[in-house]
């Protein structure tokens, strides 16, 4: 008998397909705005010059064997990657409340934060997963319900984006802090926000924290972007800082995908920070023992080679300083490709606006993606008429622009909008 014969077809990952699809496409104006991956301007894969270097320092470094990490992970990585982005004079590490671990990425993060409070958020105690609820931005990245679900959390969405601005709904946002429940989760994307490119403005993030210390609730921060939204390191932590300030309760996962564009290294953390007040240093203990026990049962130890590289960046002051000229660069040709886009569809071809404010939104927006407000029809129209490769929510990856192909997406977008 087939013992799986009620296992039901789950669809293939959509980002995924489109670029499967992409690559069986033979025309030569093809363009691929759906991956999450930083491309230069040629339109190709990215290896940071630091990264380069510092796999050079590893390949030569005799001392360096094979042998199992502690399960915590690389001491001098988790030491360094909480600094970075907690800030070297951070109360919480001054205070020893930060239990960091390292994670498979930003998704073993975001996964064992979300096992973490299923297991041990206290407000949580004797309650069923449907009322272990994690709320995440309406729309928010999509793995994180999927992650959420996975370990017995509930998603719930709260609302964030606004189409009819292509921008913030602060006050929804707000509204909705307010009236939940004392000390539920949040979800709150750090920096550069997946998939709108939409944040808070700091006077916003205030606004937000003091709700968040008001009715105790609890900051689940993912940080996929550190530097890569704006080009600095310590401007992208700012939101997670000013929680840290505000004495919110909290935890930060972060990874080193985008940043160091190590994407198949697979290196990320997750930083839980123990309440400021009790039995502080007790309590940081009881979280890292938990931590701990938690990644014996899942991977025993993180893997090596990925906190090599970035301890090595994090922890030599030459090549933290190479890293940062690094990311930089990245943010610049980003931030670059926006503003040529905007001039070409605002501009050049005088694109009828999706939204109130033309297509300012485009300039507005920040990091890796953007959402351009196009329509499911139109983004349908790009595709088959254009070969456009985008996600059916106007999701495009700015990554993906380049001096050779932007005209060519700004005159597809023109045609389309007409
Ligand atoms: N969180 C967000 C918001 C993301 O956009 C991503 C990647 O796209 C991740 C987490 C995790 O990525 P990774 O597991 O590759 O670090």
């Amino acid at each position: 008998a087939d013992v799986f014969a009620t296992t039901p077809l789950n669809p293939p990952d959509a980002i995924f397909k489109l670029t499967a699809d992409y690559k069986a496409d033979t025309f030569d104006k093809k363009v691929n705005l759906g991956v999450g991956a930083y491309r230069d301007n040629a339109g190709k894969p990215f290896v940071l010059p630091v990264v380069r270097k510092a796999k050079i320092l590893i390949a030569n470094d005799e001392t360096l064997d094979h042998e199992y990490l502690p399960i915590a992970g690389l001491p001098a990585f988790t030491s360094a990657t909480g600094k970075l982005i907690f800030g070297e004079d951070s109360p919480a590490l001054k205070e020893g409340r930060v239990s960091t671990i390292q994670t498979i990425s930003g998704t073993g993060a975001n996964h064992y934060g979300a096992a973490f409070l299923e297991r041990f958020y206290g407000p949580w105690a004797g309650k069923t997963k449907e009322e272990k609820v994690i709320y995440v931005s309406n729309p928010t990245w999509a793995n994180h319900k999927s992650i959420f679900n996975s370990v017995g959390c509930t998603p719930v969405d709260y609302p964030y984006y606004d189409p009819k601005t292509i921008g913030l709904n602060l006050t929804a946002f707000l509204d909705f802090l307010r009236s939940a429940p004392a000390q539920s989760v949040f979800l709150l994307h750090a920096c550069a926000h997946n998939p709108t490119g939409v944040d808070p403005t700091r006077e916003q993030w205030k606004e937000i924290a003091d709700i968040f210390t008001a009715k105790g609730h609890y900051a689940f921060f993912d940080c996929a972007y550190q530097g890569f939204a704006s080009g600095d390191l310590d401007n992208d932590a700012w939101a997670v800082r000013h929680f840290v300030e505000k004495k919110v309760p909290l935890l930060v996962c972060q990874s080193y995908a985008k940043n160091a564009g190590l994407y198949g290294e697979r290196i990320g953390a997750l930083n839980v920070v123990a309440s400021h007040s009790g039995d502080v240093e007790g309590g940081a203990q009881r979280i890292n023992s938990q931590l701990l026990l938690m990644q014996r049962s899942e991977i025993s130890n993180p893997p090596t080679f990925g906190a090599r590289i970035v301890s090595l960046i994090l922890n030599d002051p030459k090549l933290f300083a190479e890293w940062k000229q690094d990311i930089s660069s990245m943010a610049e040709r980003i931030i670059l490709m926006r503003k040529k886009l905007f001039d070409l569809l605002e501009n050049k071809y005088k694109t009828p606006a999706v939204g109130p404010n033309g297509w300012s939104h485009i300039t507005s927006q920040i990091g890796m993606f953007s959402f351009t407000g196009l329509n499911p029809q139109q983004c349908k129209d790009l595709l088959e008429k254009g070969h456009i490769y985008l996600t059916a929510n106007g999701r495009i990856s700015m990554a993906g622009l380049n001096e050779s192909n932007i005209e060519y997406f700004a005159e597809c977008v023109d045609k389309v909008v007409r």
